[in-house]
């Protein structure tokens, strides 16, 4: 698989029972919402805030989703590994499912202009050296910038603050 990850295709079908397989691998409780919810993730061309992650849920068959237990799942997803989590200057977290070709720890993009945030293949991008006693658990790395679809663009001049 190349490193094609920006180029992705805008939706790749996933089917239920991948979706289920990989959760089951864990060996814990699934429910119907949480299957629907890591299918989402999986589906979705790039990381998804809370509110768009509810909006693909609620436009399918799912109808309409509990905030909390939405919340909830994403954070099983994450504190299972199935997901990570993205945090970038707009305070807005967004979440994406764990491919087998993203690396567990790559960087991340986030586009000032249109304000999507785009996973990174792995780059070897140099762990600072920790005071002794000191032991990491992530780093997170985000470059802020323009992506190609607004670089074509004239520039914006409105603040997003
Ligand atoms: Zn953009
Ligand atoms: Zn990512």
């Amino acid at each position: 698989m190349a490193h094609s990850l920006l180029h992705r295709p805008l939706t790749a079908e996933v089917s239920d029972t991948e979706a289920t397989q990989r959760l089951r691998a864990i060996g814990r409780r699934i429910t119907r919402l949480r299957i629907a919810v890591f299918k989402t993730l999986l589906e979705a061309e790039q990381p998804l805030s809370h509110p768009e992650v509810q909006q693909r849920l609620e436009a399918s068959e799912t109808g309409a989703i509990d905030r909390v237990s939405l919340y909830r799942n994403l954070e099983w997803l994450v504190q299972n590994g199935l997901a990570h989590r993205v945090t970038t200057d707009d305070r807005i977290w967004r979440f994406s499912a764990r491919r087998e070709e993203t690396a567990t720890q790559h960087p991340h993009f986030h586009c000032v202009s249109c304000g999507q945030v785009f996973c990174l293949p792995e780059s070897s991008v140099p762990v600072p050296r920790l005071p002794v006693d000191y032991s990491m658990i992530e780093m997170e790395l985000v470059v802020n910038g323009v992506c190609a679809r607004c670089g074509k663009e004239p520039p914006q001049k409105t603040s997003r603050h």
